[in-house]
Order: structure tokens, then C-alpha cells, then sequence
């Protein structure tokens, strides 16, 4: 079969051909029908030797974490899924077994780093191939009738901002204000979500005009450039300085410092995107009780949650399709900035 490889560190991804997986006792197999990639793969695509082999991801690896399948073959023991089942992929695996396992939110699994495991397309083979290997039945979510395509993307890009903006939910009460900094793949999602599950107002930031125009079309009540005068246009939007909640979906050093000027007493600033900035905690670094959390994509339920959102009507992802062969081109798209919404594989 066709996958999109990483193969060598520093190197762009390529389409190789390699044995098609048979799925062993326990495993599922997959024919892919949509992957999305995100900008997390390309983060770690540019990390050097040194940093990557902290990682330990084995190469050549298949990317993509996010991804969507026809049940295609059963290994030894299975159960509670068919062939021909349209399901989504639950990405971030655990153990099933620990504490957080057991409550469904297997992405903050206690031993999954002594164990060796690692979500598809991050540390093993991922989605972006003609079929994947699925490691337990537990990991796959029924589509139903959905879109595999339009929807694939739901898995993290849905899943990851609808985890971080529950965990601020108390706050964002009518009146409450929330910054989405990034209206990107996960972004643009999140302003969505905020408008779905909040009466918030949501104000939009991206350094991006065609990023800012998407931001709006989802529901930003209000967009602005991100940079050193959004502090007071935001201030003259909503007639106070400071705002609720935050969400960083870029997270390198000038967003982190724009979310910090923005919070004030009990505000809530939500890093999720993996860039390498920092930020003080402390009595005197911060306003009273404000606080600082760096969310990891999300759990089953709220996996759940994200598409019952897709099935009413009030979340939908923006995309561009590619084919396999076209998945290098899409990781380029990705990197230069230039993509509406997320990218999605269709092999
Ligand atoms: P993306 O490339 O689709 O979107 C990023 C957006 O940020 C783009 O619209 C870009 O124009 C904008 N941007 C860049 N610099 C900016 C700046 N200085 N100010 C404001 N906007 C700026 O990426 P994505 O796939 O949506 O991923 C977003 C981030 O989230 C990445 O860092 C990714 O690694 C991370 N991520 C984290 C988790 C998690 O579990 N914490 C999960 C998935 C992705
Ligand atoms: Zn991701
Ligand atoms: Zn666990």
C-alpha cells in the first residue's frame, strides 16, 4: 500500500510503498478514509537530530494523528465492532486501565510512557496510508452518517481547543469575554465551540488577514491583527482592558506575552499550541488568581461531545482536500501558512 513516510530526520515527508499491516490479536484494521494533518506534525518534522531523539519516534514513521476508516479486517478476539463499521479514531492512546484511563481521558494516561505508548502518526504508523492498524477497539468512535472528510479533523483539531475551552467554562458566563489567538486548524474550530457551548464574546486574533476573514465567518464577533496594538483595539470592542479567558493556539514568545498583557484578576490563559514560550506564575507575576494551563488534546467522551456538535449543526471544519500523492504538498501548505481550515487526506 501508499503511505506518507517521515523517513529521515530534516528531511520533507515522501510517499513510500510498504506492506499493507495485518492486523494481530486484538487490532482492528482500518481502510483509511480521511486523514487531516496538523500543525503538530510539522513541529516535529523541524526538530533537529538532537531534539527528535528525545522523542524516540522510530523512523520511517506514517504520519497523521488525525484520522477516519472503514473497519476493514478483524484481528484474533475482537469485539464490539464489524467490517464495513465508518468510525473515527480516538487518537491519543493509554493504557485503559490507570485512573484517568478509567474516566475515558486516556490522553493524560499515567503509564503510557513506561508502557511505550504513543498515539498513532506520533511515535507509530498513523493514518496517512491506505489502511492503518488500530490497537483496541476502544480507540475508534462510530461516524455514523458523517463526512469522514469534513469531519476527520474533529479528532484533534475539534477535540484538543473543545478540551481546553471546557476547562474554562465557569468562567465564560454572558458578559465574559474570550481571545482566540491562531485561527488556524484547531482555531478557527475553537471559535466555534466557544460560540456554541458560551455566550462569550469571541475576539479573533492572527497575524493572517485570510485567517482573520475565516475567523469572522465562523462567528469571531470580533478580529484583529496579532500584534502590539491588539491590546487596545481589544480594549475599545469590548470597553475594558482585560478579557476572560484566553486561548493560545500559537504559544511562541510574543503570543504568550500578548495573552499575559490581557489577563486580569482571574482570568484563565490556555496555551495550546506548541511553541517554546514561557511564562511566570507567581504573587507578583500576575493579577489575583489568574492562571495559566497548557491542556493535551482531550478524552473519549469529549470526542463524543465534538461530533455530536458536528451532527447538529454547530461545529463544522473548514477544509482542503488532497490526495495521497498530493500530502507532501499539503505539509508545505501547512507550513507556509497558506491553508483555509485544515488540510485533509483522502487516500
Ligand atoms: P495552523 O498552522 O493550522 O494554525 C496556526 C495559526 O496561527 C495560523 O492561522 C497562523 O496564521 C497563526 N499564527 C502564526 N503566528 C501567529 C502569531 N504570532 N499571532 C497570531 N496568530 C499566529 O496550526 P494548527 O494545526 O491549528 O495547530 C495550532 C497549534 O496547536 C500548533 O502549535 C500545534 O502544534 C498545536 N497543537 C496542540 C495540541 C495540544 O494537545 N496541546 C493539539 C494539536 C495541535
Ligand atoms: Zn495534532
Ligand atoms: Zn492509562
Amino acid at each position: 500500500m501508499k503511505a506518507l513516510q517521515y523517513v529521515k530526520v530534516g528531511s520533507a515527508p515522501e510517499i513510500r510503498e510498504v506492506p499493507t499491516p495485518e492486523p494481530g490479536p486484538g487490532q482492528v484494521r482500518l481502510k483509511v478514509t480521511a486523514a487531516g494533518a496538523c500543525h503538530s506534525d510539522s513541529f516535529v518534522m523541524g526538530l533537529s537530530e538532537d531534539d527528535y531523539a528525545a522523542f524516540g519516534y522510530p523512523l520511517p514513521m506514517t504520519l497523521g494523528h488525525e484520522g477516519a476508516g472503514i473497519v476493514d479486517a478483524l484481528g484474533e478476539g475482537v469485539a464490539g465492532v464489524s467490517v464495513g463499521d465508518a468510525v473515527a479514531v480516538y487518537g491519543p492512546w493509554g493504557c485503559g486501565r490507570c485512573y484517568q484511563c478509567a474516566q475515558g481521558k486516556e490522553n493524560y494516561c499515567e503509564r503510557a510512557g513506561e508502557l511505550g505508548i504513543t498515539p498513532p502518526g506520533l511515535g507509530r504508523d498513523g493514518s496517512m496510508a491506505e489502511y492503518m492498524l488500530i490497537d483496541d477497539p476502544r480507540f475508534l468512535v462510530p461516524l455514523g452518517d458523517l463526512d469522514p472528510v469534513k469531519n476527520v479533523a474533529l479528532t484533534d483539531a475539534g477535540l484538543t481547543p473543545y478540551h481546553a475551552i471546557r476547562g474554562s467554562l465557569g468562567k465564560l458566563v454572558p458578559g465574559s469575554t474570550a481571545v482566540v489567538i491562531g485561527t488556524g486548524g484547531l482555531g478557527h474550530v475553537a471559535i466555534q465551540i466557544l460560540r456554541a457551548l458560551t455566550p462569550a464574546t469571541v475576539i479573533a486574533l492572527d497575524v493572517s488577514d485570510e485567517k482573520l476573514a475565516l475567523a469572522s465567518e465562523v462567528g469571531a464577533h470580533h478580529a484583529f491583527l496579532s500584534n502590539d496594538d491588539a491590546p487596545d483595539e481589544i480594549a475599545r470592542a469590548i470597553g475594558r482592558p482585560t478579557v476572560t479567558a484566553v486561548f493560545d493556539f500559537v504559544a511562541i514568545q510574543p503570543t504568550i506575552d500578548l495573552g499575559a498583557r490581557l489577563s486580569g484578576v482571574e482570568s484563565d490563559v490556555v496555551l495550546v499550541g506548541v511553541g517554546a514560550g514561557k511564562t511566570d506564575v507567581g504573587m507578583l507575576a500576575r493579577p489575583y488568581d489568574a492562571t495559566v494551563r497548557a491542556p493535551y488534546w482531550g478524552s473519549r467522551p469529549e470526542l463524543m461531545d465534538v461530533l455530536q456538535l458536528a451532527r447538529t449543526g454547530q461545529v463544522s471544519v473548514e477544509t482542503e482536500t488532497f490526495s495521497l500523492d498530493e500530502a507532501p504538498e499539503a505539509y508545505r501548505r501547512l507550513h507556509e501558512g497558506s491553508l483555509r481550515g485544515r488540510a485533509v487526506i483522502v487516500p
